[in-house]
């Protein structure tokens, strides 16, 4: 991978309770290259989103990150001061949070708040070229640059969103984080949200983080997807590699949950619920709800198996099931 993608290591992030420390992100470790598509998948509460805030260091108290690296290049955004995140913003690394649309100002036009964020970075230009970049923002996010004109009630959804990821890549980002970025919209708006920021993302060559929950989005739009459970990545390969051999039964049962014309009739959900964090169960956090859970799998907790950058998954049957592979 080129020095200008996202490597994670250990990645930990500790919410301080009245009842102790709980660990909300445990020792994520990721790769997301220059022009790569990483899909970050899980039920709420298994970290994914804590992940993202992280990384661009927007998490609220009591919420804090304890350990790991992220480094784009020679920056690492987890050691960054305050002041030098806000300059590394949109600069860096931009994200677009779920129903970024609300982010907008209301009372300022659409114009105003692109030339905000350009002078939040110090980008001073003359009127002329300003107006020039604001439009050419808003055409490379196909709305017209009449847009920059009206005010965010004046818009759709669909357009709010677009205007959302335009800001987003406006500085040219090396890394974009979109979270559920289609969460709130109809399913032809969404396609269209998706086109538009998988184009942005092919035009600037930015590393790309999609979190979500919608395997059926993953499968289209990531290149490589990570599956995360009670707070850490229990799976992670390219999306063929997960979606058609998944090695881990959590893995397995999420993408048994999509839902297929030919099995009409049949719902797949994943028994039980995701354990409170407080209370992590014993050895493999997912073996109260693992049909193929065995004695060892209440006291030993698998971690990942294999080096980064291959498919690897947190199981202890999967990791014998490999060795004996290449017995
Ligand atoms: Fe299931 Fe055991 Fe694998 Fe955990 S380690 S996923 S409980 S088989």
């Amino acid at each position: 991978m080129t020095s200008s993608g996202l490597r994670v290591r250990d990645l930990t992030v500790v919410y301080r309770t009245d009842d102790g420390d709980v660990h909300a992100v445990d020792r994520a470790s990721f790769d997301v290259g220059p022009g790569e598509r990483l899909g970050i998948v899980g039920e709420s509460g298994s970290g994914k989103t804590t992940t993202a805030l992280a990384l661009i260091q927007m998490l609220r108290p009591p919420g804090r990150v304890t350990g790991g690296t992220a480094t784009i290049g020679d920056v690492d955004l987890l050691r960054l001061a305050p002041a030098e995140m806000r300059r590394h913003r949109l600069q860096t690394a931009s994200y677009v949070p779920q129903g970024a649309m609300n982010s907008l100002n209301p009372v300022l036009t659409i114009g105003r708040q692109f030339r905000n964020a350009l002078a939040d970075h110090g980008v001073r230009l003359p009127e002329d070229e300003l107006r020039a970049r604001v439009h050419a923002a808003l055409e490379s996010v196909e709305l017209d640059p009449r847009v920059a004109g009206l005010y965010p009630h004046e818009l759709s959804g669909g357009m709010k969103q677009r205007v959302c990821i335009a800001i987003g890549m406006l500085l040219g980002p090396r890394l974009i984080i979109a979270d559920e970025p289609t969460s709130a919209l109809d399913v032809v708006t969404q396609r269209q949200v998706m086109e538009t920021l998988g184009r942005q993302q092919q035009v600037t060559g930015a590393a790309l983080i999609l979190i979500g929950h919608d395997m059926g989005l993953m499968a289209q739009f990531v290149d490589r997807l990570a599956v995360m459970y009670a707070g850490r990545i229990v799976e992670i390969g390219t999306i063929r590699e997960v979606l058609e051999t998944p090695r881990h039964p959590y893995s397995r049962a999420l993408v048994a949950s999509v839902p297929r014309l030919a099995q009409r009739g049949e719902l797949h959900g994943i028994a039980g619920v995701t354990p409170s964090l407080r209370r992590l169960p014993e050895g493999c956090a997912f073996h109260p709800r693992c049909v193929d859970a065995i004695d060892r799998c209440r006291r030993e907790r698998p971690a990942l198996d294999r080096a980064p950058g291959e498919h690897r998954a947190a199981c202890l049957l999967a990791a014998d099931a490999a060795r004996e592979s290449v017995a």
